[in-house]
């Protein structure tokens, strides 16, 4: 009689563990298997890693869909880059469009909107004199080689449209990126427009706003000029910029764009790679360069955000993240030192602000292993990172995807997390 209960209960114990609760979602979502689809009512916010820069791409509950910024460092520069994800067989930007297409929800066309947080290569695509030329003028990588075969409605960047805050911006990146404006308002009816802060109707759901009153982007800072809390108010970080030499002027990072994403209770914050001081490098205590800890202000508390500058050492800072206090963080890593050992510590101290939280790195080098302490107790170290909120806001999800191919297999879901 033991014996019969035994064999009639094993294999349901085998059965039960092999895909248990442990592994699968509300929706039953088991490791090994694709990331079900986006379904209407849900916030996903997928930080997709090309080992080559940034790429985060929403899906709003409406359908609308955000992409913001589109990684395009090439391979042959800098020293301490990682490996190119899933392989170096196509370029960072190709890899990014191939995956929008995968994600946008079906009968979806083209982006309803992508974003440029700021002009540095590994947000827009850096553009060498061997970059492939595109029939209509300009070269590609990064979103001018998404647009390739994504279309996109509406650009908006920090500089439209002259380009010129605080100094007039040429290199051959910018000029390449500027042409590819031109050609696409001309043939393709792309619109293009300056992220103005403040405002929290810029970014809109263009498919069915009034579904969703809970849902809004709002606009918090760029260019110095951070929303006041008020109103669509913003204030200046920066004095005049007048006569402040080259040298001491504001640098592009410390211009990128920052919203915030609002779903219900839920809050998720993003900025480029807006920094903290740097008068490590310079010792020349500009206190106004210190722009972190008024941007987590006029954020308030967060669930979850994206690291500011891929973790590095001189962003992250003590009052920023005790301002933002993130419930998830993720690190989206283009090099050695991302997350910094500085920089892990302060996300993971119980000193900068109290509770649990879960950080998610999309890569960990060998090297960044080495030397940042206790970085293997990380909530992940490879891999695209989706954040998934439920209809309405209260719950939301972190799944981990392998990066390995474009599969999209699950390699570890988190949560659910309660919005607060
Ligand atoms: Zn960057």
């Amino acid at each position: 009689m033991k014996a019969i209960t035994l064999y009639m209960v094993l294999p349901m114990l085998a059965l039960w563990s092999s895909t248990g609760a442990a592994e699968r979602d509300a929706r039953g979502t088991t490791r090994g298997e694709p990331l079900p689809p986006w379904r209407e009512g849900e916030l996903d916010i997928h930080h997709i890693h090309t080992g080559r820069g940034e790429a985060q791409l929403m899906v709003l509950p409406d359908g609308t869909s955000v992409l913001i910024d589109m990684s395009g460092k090439t391979s042959e520069q800098a020293p301490f880059l990682l490996p190119t994800r899933p392989d170096a067989s196509r370029p960072p930007g190709e890899w990014v469009a191939r995956y929008v297409r995968r994600v946008l929800p079906a009968g979806a066309v083209k982006l309803d909107y992508a974003l440029i947080s700021h002009f540095h290569g590994d947000h827009m695509g850096t553009i060498v004199p061997d970059s492939p030329r595109s029939p209509n003028g300009y070269q590609l990588s990064g979103i001018t080689q998404v647009a390739e075969s994504v279309g996109i409605a509406k650009v908006i960047d920090r500089g439209w449209p002259r380009y010129d805050y605080p100094a007039p911006i040429r290199n051959p990146t910018m000029d390449n990126y500027r042409r590819f404006l031109d050609w696409q308002i001309r043939h393709r009816g792309m619109r293009v427009e300056a992220f103005e802060p403040g405002r929290n109707d810029q970014i809109a759901l263009v498919h069915g706003s009034g579904r969703y009153p809970g849902f809004e982007i709002r606009n918090l800072y760029a260019n110095g000029r951070v929303w006041t809390g008020e109103g669509t108010a913003t204030r200046s970080l920066f004095p005049p910029l007048e006569g402040i030499p080259p040298e001491d002027q504001p640098g592009e990072n410390k211009l990128s764009i920052a919203l915030r994403v609002r779903y219900g209770a839920f809050d998720y914050y993003t900025g480029g790679d807006l920094s903290a001081v740097d008068e490590e490098v310079t010792f020349e205590p500009h206190a106004w360069k210190n722009v972190e800890p008024p941007v987590a202000q006029a954020a308030g508390p967060v669930d979850a955000m994206k690291a500011n500058h891929h973790g590095s050492w001189d962003a992250n800072s003590i009052p920023f993240l005790a301002a933002l206090r993130p419930r998830v963080i993720v690190v989206p890593a283009r090099a050695d030192g991302h997350p910094a050992v500085n920089t892990y510590r302060r996300m993971t101290s119980q000193k900068v602000w109290p509770g649990e939280r879960d950080v998610f790195i999309t890569h960990v080098s060998d090297a960044t292993a080495k030397t940042t302490y206790r970085v293997d107790k990380a909530a992940s170290v490879q891999g695209h990172v989706v954040i998934r909120v439920e209809r309405g806001g209260a719950r939301y999800r972190v799944f981990v995807l392998d990066d390995a191919d474009e599969a999209m297999r699950v390699k570890a879901v988190h949560g659910p997390y309660e919005s607060n």
